[in-house]
Parts: structure tokens; C-alpha cells; sequence
């Protein structure tokens, strides 16, 4: 996951207009961590003086960054307020490069989302659709009058700086995704930040979902193969170009087994669609997702109840607890969130994952074993990560000096 600047590189930022900024910085990302979170909890928090907060929230809003409201009373002491994305505040606009199709979409601070535009590949290599989304990202730069300050792309694939090597089912050569921001005036530059989709969705579980609070946590998610990230102290770690977390691609897989990215014996064949299939008999599906997703929930019904399909889900399942383990082993979290399809493995066959998971863990993390949640955002987490990687671009203390400037808060 990198970053990228579009336009010539603007004039610096003072050392001492980013320290004007930086407990804005926080406390705005604080915000985006809790809307709705209350003045007194935040000042509280950030470890402010009553006067302190009510000079920077006054700063903040004078400079259309932050959104006040009257909070329901709840028990003695002052009223409070609650604490919210300003109206008219800065944007990030999410490009969403999925398997199924694409989304433009504008978020704000506090989380919200408004698609500007979707559609579809068809059969089309990036370099015939991205000239296309590229002029949706144009449109929603218009639409949010100077109010998009950041560029954010989730892909569902390898990315590397604004790269895109592999796009996990459709065979995609290499793009440079750099072109998405390619028909903005450059007058008005707009960062551009990458991240697959694993990654994007681990760190929308760290901010805002089941692994908020926790300093090391793990995020796996099965989708066309399995892909995951640590994330420390909220962040994750992706690596000297962004390309790390490819945990599929560890040799926890069959050997006799030849992986489309090259290597032998890969995770990512054992816990997916593809591993169903092939388990079962079936010839291997377009679309791993939905076969898998179609399968373990007539299993999960009781539509079907084939053996051999019971099997197959058994062992995708222990193999996807088994890997996970490894993982526990290697990186030492205190919590581990899974996503996409895994949450409906695990729930079609618990006691052939937690076998799995149990006999894979050394024994001293077997006496404090640290849990796998569901990821709290389902499908929307890679959304809602891309998010969250604008909102650090926007929120940074550099970001806010240039807002404002073109604010009455400058
Ligand atoms: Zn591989």
C-alpha cells in the first residue's frame, strides 16, 4: 500500500503551521475511528484542558473540518456534544476495483459513502477500462467541489506503489493505476493511495470493526485465494512496496499442486472455491466465490447433504484453521479477523476448523488462544479501508494546513 503524488510537488508546509495542526490531526481521527463520539469523551482522551478543546473544536469547525451536534443526555453532568464529519468537509474518493465489477464512490471522515458511479469489465484489459473510471473519478472531483482531497483504490489483486501486478481471476496483464487521476486538473493535485483488498479490509477491522483496540491483530480473507495483513498499533504492515500479506502463497498447500502465480504447494489452493471443487469432483468453477458461497450455504440449509461435498467443505476447512495457526505462530496477534468467505466455512464445519486451528498452534498459545472474530464489516471492509487510508491523507497535519488555507480556519 503506497502513495503516489499526480502533480508537481506544491510548495512546502511549515514545520510550525503541521504543529498548529497535529492535536486537529488526532482528534479528527479520533472522529473517524468513532463518529459521534462526544466532546467530553474526546477531551478526555486526547488528554485536554476543557479550554483547550473548546478553542480547537471552534477552530475546526470555523474551517469546515468538524460537525458538532447536541448529545442526548445521558445521566449527571454537563451536557455534552457529539462530534461529526463537517457538512461541507473534505472528501476521499474510493475507487472500488472488485472482482464482480467497479464503484466510484465519495466518503467522508465519519464513514459515510455515496456511490457516484458502478459498472462492469466485460471482457476489457485496465488498459481499455481505466481510461473509463478515470473520467468517474473526474465526474466525482466535480461533484464534490473541491472537496475530495484524496484518491483511494481497492483492488482485488496484487498491488505494488499504484501498480497493479495481478488481478486475482481475470489473468489482467499490468497496469499502472495511476491513470485514475489522470483527467484532474492539475491544478487541484490529488494524492493517489493503493491497497488490495485484504489489506484494505484488515485495516477497516483495526480502525473501526472487531479488532478496533487491539495492538497486533491479524486479518485473513478468502476470496479467489487468500490474502491477509498484520496490523500493528492500527497499522498495517505491507511491506518495503506494499506487496506484503500475500499469505496464500506460503507453502501450507499440496505440493503436487501448481499455483497460477508460479510457486508449488500453495495455502491459497486449499481454501477456496477452487479447493471445494476440486474436493468434490467438479470441474473447477469461473467463479470460485460464488460456487463457494452457493455451496456452503445449501450445505449450511440443509439443500444439500452429498458426502462428498460434506468432505470437501471439512477439509477446506481444517486446512483454512491449520494455515490460520501457522500464521499465529508466526506473527503472534491477539486477535485474528476473518472475511469474505471464511466466516462461512468456519460456520458450514466449526469443528473441522477448530481442529485445524488447535493442532497447528505451539502448545504455549494453545493455553491463551487468541480468537478469530467475523469480520464486523462484511463485503464493505476494503471499502471502508480505502477510507480510512484517505482519511489519514487528508487528516494529516500537512493536509489540514493547505484545507485551511482555503477555509476562514486558516
Ligand atoms: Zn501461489
Amino acid at each position: 500500500m503506497m502513495a503516489r503524488s499526480k502533480a508537481a510537488p506544491r510548495s512546502p508546509v511549515s514545520r510550525s503551521a503541521r504543529l498548529r495542526w497535529s492535536t486537529g490531526s488526532e482528534l479528527l481521527r479520533l472522529v473517524h475511528s468513532e463518529p459521534g463520539i462526544t466532546r467530553t469523551e474526546a477531551s478526555d482522551r486526547l488528554s485536554l484542558a476543557s479550554g483547550a478543546t473548546t478553542e480547537l473544536i471552534e477552530r475546526l469547525r470555523g474551517a469546515r473540518l468538524l460537525g458538532e451536534h447536541p448529545a442526548p443526555r445521558s445521566g449527571p453532568g454537563r451536557p455534552t456534544t457529539s462530534l461529526h464529519a463537517h457538512p461541507l468537509g473534505p472528501l476521499v474518493i474510493v475507487v472500488d476495483l472488485r472482482t464482480a465489477g467497479w464503484r466510484v464512490l465519495l466518503g467522508d471522515l465519519a464513514g459515510e459513502t455515496s456511490e457516484v458511479e458502478a459498472g462492469f469489465y466485460g471482457d476489457e484489459q485496465p488498459a481499455q477500462f481505466l481510461p473509463r473510471i478515470a473520467r468517474s473519478v473526474t465526474r466525482a472531483a466535480e461533484q464534490s467541489r473541491g472537496r475530495a482531497r484524496a484518491v483511494a483504490v481497492v483492488v482485488a489483486g496484487t498491488v505494488t506503489g499504484s501498480r497493479l501486478l495481478q488481478f486475482a481471476t481475470r489473468g489482467w496483464s499490468e497496469a499502472d493505476l495511476g491513470m485514475l487521476t489522470e483527467g484532474l486538473p492539475a491544478s487541484s493535485p490529488l494524492r493517489l493511495l493503493a491497497g488490495n483488498d485484504a489489506t484494505l479490509g484488515g485495516l477497516a477491522e483495526a480502525r473501526t470493526g472487531a479488532a478496533r483496540g487491539a495492538r497486533v491483530a491479524l486479518h485473513i480473507l478468502v476470496a479467489v485465494g487468500v490474502g491477509g495483513v498484520l496490523l500493528v498499533d492500527e497499522q498495517p504492515m505491507t511491506g518495503a512496496r506494499g506487496a506484503g500479506g500475500e499469505y496464500g502463497h506460503l507453502p501450507f498447500g499440496d505440493p503436487e499442486l501448481v499455483c497460477p502465480c508460479g510457486a508449488r504447494g500453495c495455502w491459497d489452493l486449499m481454501v477456496d472455491g477452487r479447493a471445494l471443487a476440486r474436493h468434490r469432483g467438479d470441474p473447477p468453477p469461473d467463479d470460485p466465490v460464488a460456487y463457494a458461497t452457493r455451496l456452503l450455504g445449501d450445505l449450511t440449509r440443509g439443500v444439500i447433504s452429498d458426502p462428498a461435498a460434506r468432505h470437501a467443505i471439512e477439509l477446506v476447512a481444517h486446512d483454512l484453521g491449520a494455515g490460520i495457526a501457522g500464521l499465529v505462530n508466526l506473527h503472534d496477534p491477539e486477535l485474528i479477523t476473518i472475511a469474505g468467505v471464511a466466516p462461512l466455512i468456519r460456520h458450514a464445519a466449526p469443528e473441522a476448523f477448530d481442529r485445524g486451528y488447535q493442532n497447528g498452534l505451539m502448545t504455549f498459545h494453545r493455553r491463551e488462544t487468541p480468537a478469530i472474530l467475523d469480520g464486523l464489516h462484511g463485503d464493505e471492509g476494503p471499502v471502508l479501508g480505502a477510507l480510512s487510508l484517505g482519511v489519514d491523507e487528508i487528516t494529516s497535519p500537512t493536509a489540514l494546513a493547505r484545507w485551511g488555507e482555503l477555509t476562514s480556519g486558516g
